[in-house]
């Protein structure tokens, strides 16, 4: 798999604002945030896009999912916040190693833009 700026991040290579981190995922705050809390959470295992996620990695994307919730909720925002994971350019994805998106703070919209 290339090697993407986010695995950059997580060997520490590029500098990032880091709130989480565990033995298999990283949390740190999106460099261009679209709300008041924007974290993007990631696994250490450089899985591009969600579809790629194979079986094995099942107990993994909970555990992303259940970090979001956690970090949403120590930033004050466990009430209303949103998740979103882009898949594919054509969604939104740039950067292509799994992520997903904390956003809160601010009102969102329906349906997504
Ligand atoms: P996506 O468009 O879903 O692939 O999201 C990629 C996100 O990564 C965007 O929200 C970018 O602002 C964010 N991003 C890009 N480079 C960095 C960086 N060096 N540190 C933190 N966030 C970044």
């Amino acid at each position: 798999m290339s090697t993407t700026l986010f695995s950059k991040i997580i060997n520490r290579e590029i500098p990032a604002t880091i709130v989480y981190e565990d033995d298999q995922c990283l949390a740190f705050r999106d460099i261009n945030p679209q709300a008041p809390m924007h974290i993007l959470v990631i696994p250490k295992k450089p899985i591009p896009k969600i579809v790629d996620a194979q079986a094995e990695d099942q107990a993994l994307l909970g555990h992303l999912l259940l970090k979001a919730g956690e970090i949403a909720t120590s930033e004050g925002y466990g009430d209303a916040f949103r998740l979103v994971v882009n898949n594919g350019a054509g969604a939104g994805q740039t950067v292509f190693h799994l992520h997903v998106h904390i956003l809160g703070g601010r009102g969102f919209s329906w349906p997504p833009g």
